[in-house]
């Protein structure tokens, strides 16, 4: 598994630095957004570092699925069942902030389309 030393999901990932932890798999990582934007707003993570979506290796199906399946896990235990949004950023102009792929779960009051 790569880690960057330098990444604060990595340091959360690995215990370095403190979050709200709410779920796991064997390599996914679910916690709550220290800024949320939403009553429910959850970051899943895979716990090795790849840099955003468009970082995924060729043979990283796998690992999406996991992300995919804890992101659905996690909206179900947060009850959010009139409908939840999952969402990557990808890039500075698209408002990543942070260099590792993770996946917004935001819930729990209803959301405009597109997003601004
Ligand atoms: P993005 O802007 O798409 O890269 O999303 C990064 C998200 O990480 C933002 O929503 C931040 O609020 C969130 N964030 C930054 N630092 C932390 C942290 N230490 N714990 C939890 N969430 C964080």
């Amino acid at each position: 598994m790569t880690t960057d030393p330098d990444c604060l999901f990595c340091k959360i990932a690995a215990g370095q630095i403190p979050a709200d932890v709410i779920a796991s798999s064997e390599g996914a990582l679910a916690f709550r957004d220290i800024n949320p934007k939403a009553p429910t707003h959850v970051l899943v993570i895979p716990t090795g570092h790849v840099a955003s979506l468009a970082e995924v290796p060729d043979d990283g199906g796998a690992m999406l699925a996991e992300l995919v399946a804890l992101a659905n896990r996690v909206a179900s235990d947060e009850g959010v069942g009139g409908g939840y949004r999952v969402v990557t950023n990808i890039g500075p102009d698209a408002g990543q902030s942070v260099g590792h792929l993770h996946l917004h779960v935001l819930g729990g009051r209803p959301m405009a389309w597109p997003p601004g």
